[in-house]
This record gives structure tokens, sequence and C-alpha cells, in this order.
């Protein structure tokens, strides 16, 4: 069993029009956007990183913002829903609704108030109250897995160092002993047919590991285990390696070193357009064509 995994490091998602994704996120969720940058993989879409105030590993939402991107068709084989803490839900049904989120329902799961909604970017979203009295976003709550048999993708997570921890209906939760971010992963089965990915969809998840050595751990230990493994990519602000998890939904391990502020101002983190080095030479043309966005 692993016991480099820390948690969750970030989560991602394909999204649609990237002003109103910014705009969603930032006034509306009440997230910092941490950092302006591309897809590395597809420079010619924004890649944007949002989070708390210190841009923290376990609190980060980032966005493949595709304007003409295709609806997704939910299904199984994908993130339903990704869940965030807050200290208290206080006024916030009518704050997503003045900020364009739709299907706001309040339910209750594993014993605790849920407030369910879309995003703007068709994504299904949530927050969960802790108890505190600060209706501010903290980080993750956990990430909700849609899956047509949960026991493959649970005995993943048994190796990367996670355990049942309860049953809520066709729910199981997973939880990290002795996690240093926001972890949990919650298992629903369902026979939804196979989700088609596009606008809303959920792209992967990242857990957090500390370091490019305890990410090389991880990596040995799973392709002994029979996973492919992709190589290390810099991310420039983590190192990365993904893999798909037995059930669909691709997995990433991601260093929470060197993080955002390694090629901007802490204090101004998310304004100017970073490329990486490969991408530099793109930047005149991406200025142009890409949707320009409000200092953050
Ligand atoms: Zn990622």
């Amino acid at each position: 069993m692993l016991t480099q995994i820390q948690g969750l490091h970030h989560v991602t998602t394909l999204g649609r029009a990237p002003l109103a994704n910014d705009t969603f996120v930032r006034l509306g969720l009440g997230l910092r956007r941490v950092k302006k940058t591309v897809n590395f993989d597809a420079p010619d879409v924004y890649h944007l990183y949002f989070g708390n105030a210190d841009a923290d590993p376990g609190t980060i939402l980032t966005y493949f913002p595709r304007p003409n991107a295709r609806p997704r068709t939910a299904g199984t084989g994908e993130v339903g829903r990704t869940c965030f803490a807050v200290g208290t839900l206080a006024d916030w049904p009518e704050r997503l609704g003045a900020a364009g989120a739709t299907d706001v329902t309040l339910a209750k799961r594993f014993d605790q108030d849920i407030l369910t909604f879309t995003g703007v970017d068709g994504d299904d979203l949530a927050l969960i109250p802790n108890g505190g009295v600060d209706p501010a976003i903290t980080g993750f709550h956990s990430v909700d897995l849609r899956l047509a048999d949960i026991g493959p993708t649970r005995d993943l997570l048994e190796f990367m160092g996670y355990q049942i921890a309860g049953h809520d209906g066709d729910t199981t939760r997973m939880v990290l002993q002795n996690a240093k971010r926001p972890a949990l992963i919650d298992l629903t089965a369902s026979d939804l047919p196979p989700a088609r990915q596009g606008g809303g969809a959920v792209h992967h998840i990242a857990f957090s590991v500390a370091c490019r050595a305890r990410q090389l751990e991880v990596r040995e230990a799973l392709i002994d285990d029979g996973y492919e493994v992709t190589e290390v990519r810099d991310r420039t602000y983590f190192n990365a390696i993904y893999f798909r998890s037995p059930g669909g939904v691709l997995f990433e391990v991601a260093t929470d070193d060197p993080g955002f502020a390694v090629d901007e101002p802490a204090a101004s983190l998310g304004n100017a357009l970073r490329l990486p080095a490969q991408h530099e030479h793109l930047r005149h043309d991406l200025e142009e064509k890409l949707v320009p966005l409000p200092d953050a």
C-alpha cells in the first residue's frame, strides 16, 4: 500500500466560454484565479487555474474553456460531481442563482447537508458545510466518481492508501488516513451508459504528492501493479504523471512543488498570460486569439 499520496491536488474540467467561466468561478464561487496559461498539450485553449488565496494544492479547480465545446453527456466512467467545503451554506443558494448556476438543490448525503448545482460550463458541483461560520470555500470536500462497477476503483484507491469510511445508498465513501490535503473520494454505482466527454465534464482528477522523489515511487509501484503510467511531464507549477483508473476516470499524480509562484509574484498570480518555454513563440498569436479576461 502506498503512503506517498497526500490527498487531492486539483480537478480539471472541460469548460466552455472562457469569460463566463472566469466570471462564475471568481465572482460566483469566490475562488482566486491563480494562473492564466494555456493547455500545454493544445495551446490554442486557455488553462485557467483557480484556488484559495495561497493557491494551495487541494483547493485548485482548473478549466480548459473551449468556446465551441459540445456539451457532455453524463454517464459512467467519469466524475459525477466535484464538491467543495464551506463553513456554512448561509446565502449560497441566492448567490449561486445570481451567478448563473442552475439546478441549485439542497439535499442530504452521509447525514450532511449538500447543496448541489450546475455551473455555467455545465459542470456538476456542490458545497458541503463543515459547521463553521465563514461561507467561503476552503478547498475541496470530495470528488464523486460515477462508475458502472465500483470494485476495481475501490481496490486501486485502497492500494493508494484509502480505506472505506461508509456507505450511503449506492455510494461508498473512501477516506485517506493521515491526509495532508482534502482527500475524500465517493464511489457511486450507476447503470447509466458510459459518459461522453464534452463541455462541463471533468477531464481528470489529480492526487497530491510532496515532491518528485515521492512521485517516482508512486509511478514505479503503479507500474509494478500493472497500470500504464505516463512519463513524468513538466507542468511548470508541478510535475505530473497520468494513468487511467479501472472505472474509466483519468487519474493524475502531481507534485506540490514548485507551486504557482514559480513564474510570477504571489501577489499578482493569475493576471499575466504565462506560457511555458516551448509555447513562448506562440505568444503574439495567442494574445490575439484568446478571449481577453479581466485582471484576477
Ligand atoms: Zn492535471
